[in-house]
């Protein structure tokens, strides 16, 4: 199994906490840039079949243990998958209307 970049094992629910944190601080910095509907789905794909990924049932709901994010990360441009490698990286596109992520 791959390893986030900073390995996880010891970490708990803070360091998740801080490390989504960052996430949005970095996003809003970058102008909050969503990517297109075909990067989400493609995003979403390669989560999906990932062991990482953490879906609650019919909920919708889903999240990254890895770096505590929710699906949300998906659509911000500035995201990176936490693995070392990254199984998908930031993009910035110039898109016409956002999309709208599953169950939002
Ligand atoms: S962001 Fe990376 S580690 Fe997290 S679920 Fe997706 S592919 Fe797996």
């Amino acid at each position: 199994m791959d390893e986030p970049e900073e390995h996880h094992a010891h970490k708990g629910a803070f360091s998740l906490a801080k490390r989504l944190g960052s996430a949005l601080l970095e996003w809003q910095k970058g102008g909050r840039p969503v990517v297109s509907k075909e990067t989400m789905k493609k995003r979403l794909t390669i989560c999906r079949d990932c062991e990482w990924w953490s879906e609650l049932g019919k909920s919708k709901w889903a999240m990254c243990k890895a770096c505590g994010c929710t699906s949300l990360k998906l659509l911000m441009g500035t995201s990176q998958c936490p693995l070392n490698p990254p199984r998908w990286k930031k993009e910035i596109e110039e898109i016409e209307e956002p999309p709208l992520p599953e169950g939002f």
